[in-house]
């Protein structure tokens, strides 16, 4: 079976650090291979509380080094490698998020691995035994290093749109993806921050044509206006089917996937 679990789906600080919505990243298991992608705070915790045995992975993927993408880098290495005494697993990450001033993957922790890491890089590609990672392109976002990502595997492909603002080759890039993943932090534009906001999204799914968006990591904004009623709009707007992930959402990639109810809206308004 392949699957996405969505450990969390916080994104932007204050939606994190109230935890307001779970944070943590992804979870992929495609065709038996198991990716974590993006673990931000509590990806360890995450994965435990939703029965998910972080010992088993295979591979960690970071899109970019901010604190909310890369939180629990360190210790998923170390429960991957069976605490550092069984090495196995790679890490897949950008030049930034390992050296110069601020890198964030401990050096110590690289041994458990025993140095297995590959830089992410623009055409970048790796196989993973059958599913096939590649940098789809550069973001932009901030000052530090960022790629949207495809995983391919028996015939399908997901792809993730990390936080980034809008440019003109973005929509070209995620072409022919079955599932695209969208982080969109925002409500409104605030140049300097750079992020998706709704508009941008529908003209990224009007030129790519995904067979279903799923919107993630959700800020203040977006929690406030209800990530599901922000889905519904998109959707009526492209023309794609969208919806909005949901904490612990587990996504069949075998089936289409149900809309599901907005838990964080209730938890919002008490
Ligand atoms: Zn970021």
């Amino acid at each position: 079976m392949s699957e996405i679990v969505f450990l969390g789906t916080a994104g932007g600080r204050m939606v994190v650090t109230s935890q307001l919505r779970k944070s943590g990243g992804m979870w992929l298991e495609l065709n038996g291979k198991r990716i974590v992608l993006d673990p931000g705070p509590g990806c360890l915790l995450r994965c435990v509380e939703l029965g998910i045995d972080p010992a088993g992975i295979d591979c960690i993927v970071l899109s970019h080094k901010h604190i909310d993408h890369s939180n629990d880098v360190n210790i998923m290495i170390e429960a991957m490698s069976g605490g550092g005494f069984k090495p196995k697993g790679i890490l897949i990450a950008p030049g930034d998020s390992l050296e110069g001033d601020d890198p964030v993957v401990l050096r110590y922790v690289r041994t458990y691995i025993k140095g297995n890491i590959k830089v992410l890089k623009e055409s970048f590609r790796y196989s993973l035994g059958e599913v096939d990672i590649e940098a789809a392109t550069k973001l932009e976002h901030s000052d530090v290093e960022t790629y949207g990502l495809k995983f391919s595997f028996g015939g399908k492909t997901i792809g993730y749109i990390a936080d980034t603002e809008y440019f003109d080759a973005l929509p070209e890039a995620f072409k022919g993806c079955d599932y695209l993943i969208i982080n969109m932090v925002r409500m409104t534009r605030v140049k300097m921050l750079q992020h998706l906001i709704p508009i941008d999204i529908i003209n990224i799914l009007k030129k790519a044509r995904p067979g279903v968006a799923i919107l993630n990591h959700f800020g203040m904004q977006v929690v406030k206006a209800s990530p599901e009623a922000v889905a519904k709009k998109i959707e009526a707007e492209s023309g794609v089917r969208t919806i909005a992930a949901g904490d612990g959402m587990r996504l069949d990639l075998g089936k289409v996937p149900e809309r599901p109810k907005d838990m964080t809206l209730e938890r919002f308004l008490g």
